[in-house]
């Protein structure tokens, strides 16, 4: 199962640190926190303190320490999404979780911004071709004058952006056949 984000923010929000320990726990005040002894390890002195303000939990001899989600872990030796579900239970918290629609979405969204990353990519390599190209004489003449020398200009994929405003957009939709779209939403 794949919990949403905004179950387990939730559970972390509402589910009170306090009340879970001190129905294991007995806790007494110390300042602003609570001292117990501690669940995790053997010993008989109150190394054990709550935060309830910040739902956060240390115990000063053993040295664990956590919020509710993981003292729940902990304590009942079960993994996360366990625990989060045992508390979103307890607190009456509605679980959301991934539906396959909403993976499906997420990978096609991925698979997208690749595609895009690939023009830029194919782009790119069009410009560095087209300053190699006999077109590219004029930018060569350039680039030398400036003192870059070709190693360079591979090194920093300085490219040639030949004359006419849609080379490079024939190049793409009519050579490598990227659909129009795609090619417009990577600029
Ligand atoms: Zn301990």
């Amino acid at each position: 199962m794949n919990l949403d984000a905004r179950t387990i923010d939730e559970v972390r929000q509402r589910a009170d640190l306090y009340d879970i320990v001190s129905e294991r726990v007995v806790l007494k005040r110390s300042g602003k926190d609570f001292r117990g002894i501690c669940p995790f390890h053997e010993g008989k002195s109150p190394s054990f303190s709550v935060n309830p303000t910040r739902n956060f939990y240390k115990c000063f001899s053993c040295g664990v320490g956590g919020d509710s989600v993981s003292f729940i872990m902990r304590l009942e030796k079960i993994a996360f999404t366990e625990a989060v579900l045992a508390l979103a239970r307890r607190y009456n918290i509605p679980v959301h979780s991934h539906s396959p629609e909403e993976r499906a979405a997420y990978t096609r969204k991925l698979s997208r911004e690749q595609q895009i990353l690939e023009i830029l990519e194919q782009a790119a390599q069009f410009y560095q071709h087209a300053r190699q190209s006999p077109i590219g004489q004029v930018a060569r003449e350039y680039l030398q004058r400036r003192g870059l020398s070709d190693e360079t200009c591979q090194h920093f994929a300085i490219g040639y952006a030949p004359p006419g405003w849609n080379a490079l957009t024939t190049h793409l939709l009519e050579r490598k056949r990227y659909p129009a779209p795609l090619v417009e939403a990577a600029g």
